[in-house]
């Protein structure tokens, strides 16, 4: 008899937890130790020493896999260095082909870092059907793309993006950030490997940044695990366990994200002075469609806006009060930013240009405070320079 598998929420909250065996504490204790004790020379319970595993580690990762669905998880100080560490299962002279509307520091990081070392990066609007594709060499080794992206949130076809890649032999790495595994689940539509920054909706309290790859693929987590240790860019068990900690409420907090979001997204798109918005629950969405169909339960808490110029973006995020102005996303609190000042700068600009990142281009983070709230505030910024 097959044992029956609990639902998400319940997931978040048990998985890898649990009251702790020896004290009955319902909260797992912080294990802060960096080494632990050896029966005998070479014999031990599983760990040795933190950058190896360490127990609050272990358990954020038995929670990562289980929400991601995935057979390992691995947890990481930052979102960068876990995209660093996949890197890492590459070799110079291989081909990367990459989403163009990618986060700021994964561009970077493929730019500035990674291309010094001989990895060869192309970017391509992989919405564009056959898009990846045309991009692919001989030497193509891995298609990484983002979806929703930052910060147009545009949507890219897993399942289609899953097939070219494995077509010619690459695997397939998806950055979920925007849309947390309780809104999507790429390794169930073929992906090989999921990325996400935990800095972002899975701590969802802007108080802790970590990040996590999760795979389902024995040989790819091995080499991965290794990578890990030996490159050592790993969490800190306090920051595990407030990752742990804001799991817990991981879907109840989407669920409040998804339903102000996309009433922010409707609520801009029938104002004047905004002349597009960026929703993909809004039916006007290029991909709403594909969205509605790879992503359940709601859309996301990202929303971005085009008003006429700089000037006017400018304006509007000086006069927002309850929206913070701030990078980062994916908190309980409203954020609010412009990406071409402010996340994207290093992106040049003739680059921003052509992948559609306006200078009137405003990000919102849309936060779980009541809506009322957020619309007036949002209304008295807007009016301000009408
Ligand atoms: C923030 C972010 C990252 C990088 O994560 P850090 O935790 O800041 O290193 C990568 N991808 C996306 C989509 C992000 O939003």
């Amino acid at each position: 008899m097959t044992e029956r598998k609990a639902g998400f929420a319940t997931r978040a909250i048990h998985v890898g937890q649990g009251p702790d065996a020896s004290t009955g504490a319902v909260v797992q204790p912080i294990h802060l130790a960096t080494t632990f004790a050896q029966e005998g020379v070479g014999r031990h319970g599983g760990y040795e020493y933190t950058r190896s595993n360490n127990p609050t580690r272990e358990q954020l990762e038995t929670c990562l896999a289980s929400l991601e669905g995935g057979r390992h998880a691995l947890a990481f100080a930052s979102g960068l260095a876990a995209t660093t560490c996949a890197m890492l299962l590459l070799e110079p002279g291989d081909h990367v082909v990459y989403m163009e509307d990618a986060y700021g520091g994964t561009y970077r990081l493929f730019d500035k870092v990674m291309a010094r070392y001989g990895v060869r990066f192309s970017a391509v609007d992989a919405t564009r059907p056959g898009a990846i594709e045309a991009a692919m060499t001989e030497r193509t080794r891995l298609v990484w793309i983002e979806t929703p992206t930052n910060p147009r949130l545009r949507i890219v076809d897993i399942a289609a993006a899953a097939e070219a890649a494995h077509r010619h032999g690459a695997s397939l790495a998806v950055d979920s950030t925007f849309a947390t595994p309780f809104l999507q689940r790429p390794l169930e539509l073929g992906a090989d490997i999921v990325m996400h920054s935990s800095t972002k909706y899975l701590g969802g309290h802007s108080d802790v940044l970590g990040g996590c790859l999760v795979t389902s693929d024995d040989a790819v987590a091995a080499r991965l695990r290794f990578h890990q240790n030996a490159v050592g860019g790993v969490p800190s068990p306090f920051d595990c366990w407030l990752l742990l900690r804001g799991l817990k409420t991981l879907a109840l907090r989407m669920q409040r994200h998804c339903d102000n979001a996309l009433a922010v997204a409707r609520h801009l798109d029938a104002h004047p002075s905004v002349s597009v918005v960026h929703y993909p629950g809004l039916e006007s969405h290029p991909q709403h469609a594909l969205a509605a169909r790879q992503m359940s339960g709601g859309f996301g808490g990202m929303v971005s806006l085009e008003l006429e110029d700089e000037a006017a973006a400018v304006r509007v995020l000086e006069a927002l009060r309850l929206f913070t102005l701030a990078e980062s996303l994916g908190a309980v609190e409203s954020l609010a930013e412009h990406p071409g000042l402010m996340t994207h700068t290093s992106v040049p600009p003739e680059e921003r240009r052509r992948i559609g990142l306006g200078d009137g281009l405003l990000r919102l983070s849309v936060g779980v405070e009541d809506l009322d709230d957020l619309l007036a505030d949002i209304d008295q910024a807007l009016r301000r320079f009408e």
